[in-house]
């Protein structure tokens, strides 16, 4: 379904090159959710944004991202045009930036409808009012006649959710999209998406930083650290045998009820990106002498696993 080759993502600085994304492959299956997990800044939401094709415009890219059979260079506006909306629904955290304050959500959604899927206004209007009882927005009518502002947060990013999945496009993209929310709404948001990929056989690539979250949705999951990719691995391979030092670290950091936190993840620290070896070695309790000197390539674990680790 959808399938990324080499795609990088860099941003010339006073100070040189900063390589956001560093050359990161993968795929997702129909049917598929893939997760991405990483620290804030490892390079999730610009990988997130070159699918949607809404990189910044000082962003540099490189790669090959393929969609449904179609060919699409990121960074090159002309490839992404009626793409957004028909082959990609995206959620975004905050939806509030996104929704039009002035016209009511009702509308939003239906003028979706009506521009990528050619509806009348009376069909688009009928399809808004199913699709907002599908996704809990009660009582329908109501909620369609409203403006963003007199939605609660939960709403509001059911909304987004309606207008990413409106036209059934056969890849969604969720950065963290109930990062914002609380638990019991954030539970029932991602009930809906993923029965809705489940009903629909789409793909869905789901960035969240909580492994709680990935271990309920995802069926295979990316690891990545400072721009790359360091594991990729199938969820139930990930959560019972993590190979790589930062994954482990990532896994110990959560906490548990049942035993004490072991060795928290300092958050804070962003070492600089160092000029050879493995990104992670600086941090890394394993470091030998080879980590500081040469990049690990990927080493394959299993058919659906592999590491980036001088292991
Ligand atoms: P994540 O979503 O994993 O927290 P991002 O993909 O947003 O990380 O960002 C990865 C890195 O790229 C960060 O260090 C961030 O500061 C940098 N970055 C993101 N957007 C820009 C931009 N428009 N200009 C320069 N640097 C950026
Ligand atoms: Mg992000």
């Amino acid at each position: 379904m959808l399938d990324v080759q080499g795609l990088s993502v860099r941003f010339d600085g006073a100070d040189g090159v900063f390589v956001a994304v560093n050359n990161i492959s993968f795929a997702i299956n129909k049917g598929e959710i893939v997760g991405i997990a990483g620290e804030s800044g490892s390079g999730k939401s610009l990988t997130a944004l070159s699918l949607a094709g809404v990189l910044p415009e000082t962003a540099r890219a490189e790669g090959l991202i393929q969609l449904a059979g179609r060919k699409l260079r990121p960074g090159y506006a002309k490839d992404w045009q009626n793409v957004r909306g028909r082959l990609t629904g995206i959620v975004f955290q905050e939806p509030l930036t996104c929704l039009n304050p002035v016209i009511n959500v009702g509308t939003q959604v239906s003028e979706v409808l009506r521009i990528h899927k050619s509806m009348s206004e009376k069909d688009a209007v009928a399809e808004t009012l199913r699709i907002f009882a599908k996704l809990g927005l009660h009582p329908p009518k109501l909620r369609m006649r409203q403006y963003p502002h007199q939605l609660s947060g939960g709403q509001r990013q059911r909304v987004m959710l309606a207008i990413a999945l409106c036209c059934q496009p056969p890849l969604i993209i969720a950065d963290e999209p109930t990062t914002a929310l609380d638990v019991t709404v954030q539970a029932q948001i991602l009930l809906n998406l993923r029965n809705y990929i489940h009903e629909t056989q789409a793909s869905l690539l789901l960035i969240t930083h909580d492994l709680g979250v990935m271990a309920y949705m995802a069926d295979r999951i990316l690891i990545m650290y400072a721009g790359r990719v360091v594991e990729e691995a199938n969820a139930d391979e990930l959560f019972r045998k993590p190979a790589h030092p930062y994954t482990q670290l990532l896994l110990q950091s959560v906490p548990r009820i049942d035993r004490p936190l072991k060795r928290p993840v300092s958050w804070l620290m962003t070492p600089a990106q160092p000029k050879a070896g493995c990104e992670f070695a600086p941090r890394c309790t394993y470091r030998r002498s080879i980590c500081t000197q040469q990049a690990p390539a990927s080493l394959r674990l299993s058919g659906t696993w592999s590491v980036r680790c001088h292991i």
